[in-house]
Formats: structure tokens, C-alpha cells, sequence
């Protein structure tokens, strides 16, 4: 087929599923001026707001297998990562895109039809969720057998006001929300067992099912409680260090003060405490705060807990210190790399 020749009935049909699936009232998403159809989207962002726009790639083999992990949780995580961005700097959601390169044999069999069902059905449930509209994308055939797909969100936050991870101040309270391990220790049963989950969306799958914290980044922003945020997509450590090296500040965490998931409970202590620091996937916010500042115990519901502090930079100290009972350690940016 030569790149001019028509677009592939497979395609066409797959846009109009797309159309379909997530078709919205118009009177609901107002950003929205037009949607899917056209040759472009047309978004209409609240006034005095300014936009931000994030992309993540989702690809087979790097980021889920299709062996393993439901097609629902394939949707759901590759619209996940992109909002927890947008919460990690006190946006709200306008508008999602979408490119998706499907291999021919999943447009063309039962089960590859299932597939996408399933992936469009935990994307919709979770865009629902955050009243996110999916305002338009591209469709092609894979040139391998591999799914690959990529997603931009765009968000809204009042002008000047988004969190940065480079605004936090020499003596602000460290906080994380909810717990951490948990997608961790979720991902390491999915592996040993090796087998397809049949699990379902709900709170209780971190690793397959993330909740992106969007309420907790828009009320931190809107009750100016925070200086600093960022997402912890690959790990605590990982993502305090990009803090902390933003910021130019080096930080102290106090590591029994260190929520853990409860799934972390079936793994050893090492292994647990592994999991939470360098894990990843959590998709908790990470945020900074004035130690004046009285932070609730619960935003919108989720738990937070204070985990350290930081201090200006000092020659001989670690950009990460974390105090065991049985003394300081230097903490590293040890992130995981999965399926690599
Ligand atoms: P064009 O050739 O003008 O770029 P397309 O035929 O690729 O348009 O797409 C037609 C419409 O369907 C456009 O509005 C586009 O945004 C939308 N669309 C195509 N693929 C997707 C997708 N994967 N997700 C959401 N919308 C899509
Ligand atoms: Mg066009």
C-alpha cells in the first residue's frame, strides 16, 4: 500500500468505534467546542487559565504485556500516567488525544477486537471518571506486531499558579498522598504468577488500576497549601532526587514515617521498603509545604503523610538523606526500569 492510497477500511472503522465510544454530550465538557470529526479539535480553556500539555507513550513489551495485563488496565494506565501529570501541577483535565498503532491481525480477528474493546472500555471508565474528553487522535496499522500508543493531555490551571517541583523552599515539610509499594507489589504477583489477571478496575489494584490524585492537585493548588509538586511515577527516590535537584535543596526523610501499601504486607520488610522507594508506578503526588502551614490529614479523601523535610545544600551532605533508627543513609535515585 502506498502511503497516499485511501485510508484502510480497518482504520476507518476503528475511528468510527472510536467516535462511538466516546461520544460526550456536548453541554457537559464546555472546553470543548469541537470534538472528534474534523480535521482539527477546537478547545475553549476557562478564562484567566493557561494550558498544559503532557505526552506519555504507551508501548507493548515496555510498558504492559498484552499476556498479562487486561486490556481494560492497558487503557485505564495509559491515560493514567498522563493525568496524574496534569494533578502533579494542580491542573484539571480539558481535553485527551490519542494515537494508536494496532497491529492488522488485532483488527482483523475476534479476539484482536476484544482487545480493543476492552482497552477503549478502561480508557473510557477512567476518563469518565475525571471528566476528561477524548477530543481526537490518529489511527494507524502497526508495521510490527506490537501495540504502540500514545496520548496527550491537555489541562488547565489559573494563570502563574501551577506546581512546580522547582518552587519548594529551603525548610518546607515534605508530604506524600496515600501509600507507596503498592503497584510494586502488585507487579511482582502479576510476574510470578504469569498468567492473564482478571482483575477489575478498582481502588484496590495499584499497579494495574492507578488512581491519578487530580482532587488533591487542584484543592493544594486552589487552597495555596503547596510550593512544590511532582508525581511519583518511577519511585520515590527517583522523584524526590528531580525535586530536590529543581528545587536546589537536598532533603531529609524520616523513613519509619514512610507509608507503606498494604499489598507490601506479602513481601519482606527489605522488599517492601524496596518497593515504596524505588518501586515506581504509584502515581502518589509528592509535594512541599511551609512548615507554618497546617496540611489536613486527608485531601479529598486521600491520606497524607509528612515524610521529611528540606534544607539548603551543604558540601558533604547527600542530596537525599534517610534517617533509620539505626542512623543516616544516603538515599539514590534507584527507580525501576520495566520489562527492559
Ligand atoms: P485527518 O486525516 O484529517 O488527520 P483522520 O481521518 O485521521 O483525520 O481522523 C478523523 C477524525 O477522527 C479526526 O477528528 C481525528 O482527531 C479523529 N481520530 C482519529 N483517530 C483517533 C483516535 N485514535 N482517537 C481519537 N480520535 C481519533
Ligand atoms: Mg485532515
Amino acid at each position: 500500500m502506498s502511503p497516499r492510497s485511501a485510508k484502510p477500511v480497518g482504520e476507518l472503522a476503528l475511528i468510527d468505534q472510536i467516535r462511538r465510544t466516546f461520544a460526550t454530550r456536548a453541554d457537559i465538557h464546555t472546553s470543548v467546542a469541537l470534538g472528534i470529526g474534523d480535521d482539527c479539535a477546537i478547545l475553549r480553556p476557562p478564562s484567566g487559565h493557561e494550558i498544559l500539555v503532557t505526552t506519555d507513550f504507551t508501548l507493548e513489551n515496555r510498558h504492559f504485556r498484552r499476556d498479562l495485563h487486561p486490556a481494560a488496565s492497558t487503557g485505564h494506565r495509559c491515560l493514567a500516567r498522563g493525568l496524574s501529570d496534569l494533578a502533579a501541577m494542580g491542573a484539571t483535565p480539558l481535553a485527551a488525544f490519542l494515537s494508536l498503532a494496532l497491529p492488522g491481525p488485532l483488527l482483523r480477528t475476534r479476539d484482536g477486537q476484544r482487545w480493543i474493546d476492552g482497552f477503549f472500555h478502561g480508557l473510557r471508565a477512567l476518563a469518565q471518571h475525571h471528566n476528561t474528553p477524548l477530543a481526537g487522535g490518529d489511527t494507524s496499522e502497526s508495521p510490527a506486531d506490537l501495540i504502540l500508543a500514545d496520548i496527550i493531555l491537555l489541562g488547565s490551571a489559573p494563570r502563574g499558579r501551577s506546581l512546580r517541583r522547582s518552587d519548594a523552599q529551603p525548610g518546607d515539610a515534605l508530604y506524600v498522598t496515600g501509600s507507596l509499594g503498592g503497584a510494586h507489589a502488585e507487579l511482582i504477583t502479576l510476574l510470578e504468577a504469569n498468567r492473564p489477571s482478571r482483575a477489575k478496575a478498582s481502588t484496590n489494584h495499584p499497579h494495574l488500576f492507578p488512581q491519578p490524585r487530580l482532587a488533591v492537585g487542584s484543592d493544594l493548588l486552589r487552597r495555596g497549601l503547596a510550593h512544590s509538586a511532582i508525581d511519583l511515577s518511577d519511585g520515590l527516590s527517583t522523584d524526590l532526587t528531580h525535586l530536590c535537584e529543581s528545587s536546589h535543596l537536598r532533603a531529609e526523610i524520616d523513613a519509619i514515617s514512610i507509608p507503606l501499601h498494604p499489598l507490601t504486607r506479602r513481601l519482606t520488610d527489605d522488599e517492601a521498603f524496596h518497593a515504596a522507594l524505588n518501586g515506581g508506578e504509584d502515581y502518589e503526588l509528592l509535594f512541599s509545604a511551609s512548615p507554618r502551614k497546617r496540611i489536613p490529614h486527608q485531601i479529598a479523601g486521600v491520606p497524607i503523610t509528612r515524610i521529611g523535610t528540606l534544607h539548603p545544600l551543604r558540601k558533604n551532605k547527600p542530596l537525599i538523606t534517610l534517617n533509620h533508627p539505626t542512623g543516616p543513609v544516603e538515599l539514590k535515585p534507584a527507580g525501576w526500569q520495566h520489562f527492559s
